[in-house]
């Protein structure tokens, strides 16, 4: 009997509707899973304002997911049906310069398994077995499908390069703002300073690791930070929001030889900001984008991160409109929105 699939799509702004697709037949080298949690994104967002930078619609959504092996392929020889798991959601061709060097981030053919309609916002998922982690105990279905998230945070931390001590600060709880915070914790850094409008969100981020909250609706974050640190600035910052005044807070807010990364998503990339404070201060902005290696990291640190109370809201699948508006809508509180089909 053939299996049919339901994958939600957002087919206009803000619009998502289903599609219904026989579970093809597996590859020797593929896996089926049952989804069981998806979490919203960030980067689903964007999709879903029909403003995402290499994403236009229609796209299935759905990358941050967990679920049960359902069948596997002739050749999966690792992967076992039944094992709980969630999924590293990128492709990558194994054959480029990048790939030969172990840096698949940067494969040149890089694609996402929703970019190709094999959206998480479903019932099953295909993937290939190299990408499939087994869940330990300490995760849940939907703790694991947060996995995603935490390595992107996991991948701008470590690019970050933070030592023992050091001062942070982080622009914009949202998810990953405050996924980095945690795992700067984790990294040994001192005071870690967190920045965004929401005041519940703050409070969130200072359960999960930060160790100051600065409202800069209410305070302006260049002397809130000039105040925390007694007027030194900051190490490293980290800008989660993808927005030009943050961009420029995150320069201004370092200490001499201190270091920007750039997280956040620019729906209008085009930026101005002092060019001079870069040689004044001999500041390094870079940016950290997805993950390479950061998945089994991720997954050992979450043994002690609360991922759980990221997440506000579930739906079941069949009200993914209703979980995409919550998302959407700033004033519902959410930080994770999770979708178990
Ligand atoms: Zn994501
Ligand atoms: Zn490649």
């Amino acid at each position: 009997m053939q299996l049919m699939n339901r994958i939600g799509e957002v087919y206009e702004p803000f619009k998502v509707h289903f599609l219904e697709r026989p579970v093809p037949e597996l590859k020797e080298d593929e896996v089926l899973v049952k989804v069981k949690a998806s979490a919203i994104c960030g980067s689903d967002l964007h999709i879903a304002r029909g403003l995402h930078p290499s994403a236009p619609l229609p796209v299935t959504i759905g990358h941050e997911f967990s679920g049960d092996v359902a069948a596997v392929g002739s050749g999966v020889t690792k992967v076992q049906v039944g094992q709980r798991v969630t999924v590293e959601p990128c492709i990558v061709c194994g054959k480029c310069d990048a790939c030969r060097h172990g840096q698949y981030g940067y494969c040149e053919h890089i694609s996402f398994t929703y970019r190709n309609g094999d959206g998480a916002m479903a019932d099953y998922v295909v993937v290939k077995e190299p990408y499939v982690y087994e869940l330990p105990d300490y995760l849940t279905y939907e703790t694991g499908s947060l996995i995603e998230p935490l390595s992107v945070a996991t991948h701008a931390v470590r690019r970050a390069d933070i030592r023992l001590g050091e001062t942070v600060l982080i622009i914009g709880a949202g998810a990953i703002g405050m996924m980095v915070a945690a795992m700067c914790r984790r990294s040994g850094a001192a005071q870690i300073i967190i920045a965004d409008f929401s005041d519940s969100r703050l409070e969130l981020a200072l359960q999960v690791g930060a160790t100051h909250a600065v409202n800069s609706g209410k305070e302006d974050l260049e002397e809130a930070v000039a105040r925390i640190t007694g007027g030194k600035g900051v190490d490293k910052s980290f800008e989660c929001v993808g927005r030009e005044s943050c961009f420029i807070q995150a320069i201004m807010t370092l200490k001499r030889n201190g270091t920007a990364t750039v997280v956040g998503i620019y729906e209008k990339p085009q930026v101005e900001f002092p060019a001079s404070r870069l040689v004044t201060h001999e500041i390094k902005i870079q940016g950290a984008q997805g993950y390479c290696w950061d998945f089994p990291i991720a997954i050992a640190a979450a043994r002690d991160i609360p991922l759980e109370k990221f997440v506000t809201h579930t739906f079941p699948l069949d009200r993914l409109q209703e979980a995409l508006d919550t998302a959407l809508d700033g004033k519902s509180g959410s930080v994770k929105v999770v979708v178990k089909p």
